[in-house]
């Protein structure tokens, strides 16, 4: 059967994971969340000395990046947790202070060239979800179907919060707010890779969608481009 890329794009905590999780489970692809790679690469980078006071000593990256061995596995239940070595990060990088850690490293391009070509390899054989903020600009320039996902920054922030609180996280909603901007102006003012919607990317704001509708239109996307690669194949 037509297997396909779907690059999933757009700003952070705007629900890209849930569409993307709930595709590749619909449509039992492989899951890629490409932002669990710049946060371990973030955790790293801390634990090592190379993050201090907000600052990143980028030749000890740049050095001694080729010593990170990141890889994800899937567990028991069907979530995908990524590791360093042998050590299983999924919880610990979705902390506030490491989505800002990954922030900062992800604007290294020696970080994002490693973590590219490593996404690329992961879709070689299609049938792959990859959800970030490159994806279908950078990583699969040529993705079957690609989506851009945003909601309005307050909206986002409310999403967050409620998700720190729930895991006992100390933090405040003007605070989780003030991180989104900040985020959102990095990622997308960064030289390298910035966020930007490929013009062939359909976009979803999901502000005012409830889950279900923002499925619906998810699988109604899925579907036309599967039948659209399927009629472009034969006609090949
Ligand atoms: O998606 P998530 O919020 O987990 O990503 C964490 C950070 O990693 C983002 O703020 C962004 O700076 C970076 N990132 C990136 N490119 C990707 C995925 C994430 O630069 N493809």
């Amino acid at each position: 059967m037509q297997r396909i890329i779907v690059a999933v794009d757009g700003f952070s905590s705007c629900g890209k994971s849930t569409i993307a999780k709930q595709l590749a489970q619909h449509a039992n692809y492989t899951y890629i969340d490409t932002g669990a790679m710049y946060r371990a690469v973030g955790l790293w980078a801390r634990r090592h000395g190379y993050i201090v006071n907000g600052i990143v000593d980028e030749d000890s990256v740049k050095e001694n990046i080729k010593d990170l061995k990141l890889h994800f596995e899937r567990l028991a239940d069907g979530s995908q947790h990524i590791f360093i070595d042998k050590e299983d990060v999924e919880h610990i990088i979705r902390s506030l202070s490491a989505s800002n850690d990954a922030s900062l490293v992800s604007t290294l391009p020696f970080v994002r060239q490693r973590m590219v070509a490593m996404q690329q390899q992961m879709g070689a054989d299609k049938g792959i979800v990859m959800d970030g903020r490159d994806i279908g600009t950078v990583v699969f320039p040529h993705a079957e179907l690609k989506l851009f996902v945003t909601a309005s920054p307050e909206v986002r922030a409310k999403r967050r919060y409620q998700e720190l609180i729930s895991k006992g996280e100390q933090t405040n909603y003007q605070n989780v707010l003030q991180a989104i901007e900040e985020r959102d102006y990095r990622d997308t003012h960064r030289k390298e890779s910035p966020l930007v919607q490929a013009p062939d990317a359909i976009l979803i704001d999901n502000s005012d969608m409830t889950r279900e509708q923002q499925n619906m239109k998810v699988l109604e996307l899925f579907n036309q481009a599967l039948l659209l690669t399927e009629q472009e194949n034969r006609q090949e």
